[in-house]
């Protein structure tokens, strides 16, 4: 689909507008069939408009739904911040997260990460696992407990 789309209804109902002067022009010399056959080219020089002017409808559609995507992508990209290994959204001063780097920054998705208890994060998403500089192995803790 692309904007062409309402050049041709605008032929299509040139068209029809011309078919419809001719007709109101005419003088009564023109013969019952002809006339028939004018209105004929009237009704689907309209029914042409229609569908082209519904396809140019569809086009604005997708165009206000492209346009609020990257609205929102924008706003996203205003208040992401990264802290190593996470994005976090900044909110009237209030932080929200961690949201998964991967995901972000492959598909611009944000998904928000699970856990973090032992400061170790997972992402339902792309099954990433994320640590950060607080994280310790339990392997090193169990190590430490028996020296
Ligand atoms: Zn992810």
């Amino acid at each position: 689909m692309d904007i062409h789309a309402i050049s041709t209804a605008l032929s299509s109902i040139k068209a029809a507008t011309d078919i419809a002067k001719l007709i109101k022009d005419s003088n009564t010399s023109l013969e019952k069939a002809e006339i028939k056959l004018q209105i004929a080219e009237l009704i689907s020089s309209l029914a042409d408009a229609q569908i082209e002017v519904a396809e140019v409808q569809n086009i604005l559609l997708s165009k206000d739904k492209e346009i609020n995507e990257l609205r929102v992508k924008l706003e996203i990209k205003s208040k992401i911040v990264w802290e190593k290994p996470y994005y976090f959204l900044i909110c009237d001063d209030e932080k929200d997260g961690p949201y998964c780097q991967h995901c972000y920054d492959t598909n611009s998705q944000l998904v928000r990460l699970q856990g973090g208890g032992k400061n170790e994060w997972f992402c339902h998403s792309c099954k990433g696992r994320f640590r950060d500089k607080n994280y310790v192995s339990p392997n090193s803790r169990t190590t430490r407990g028996h020296w």
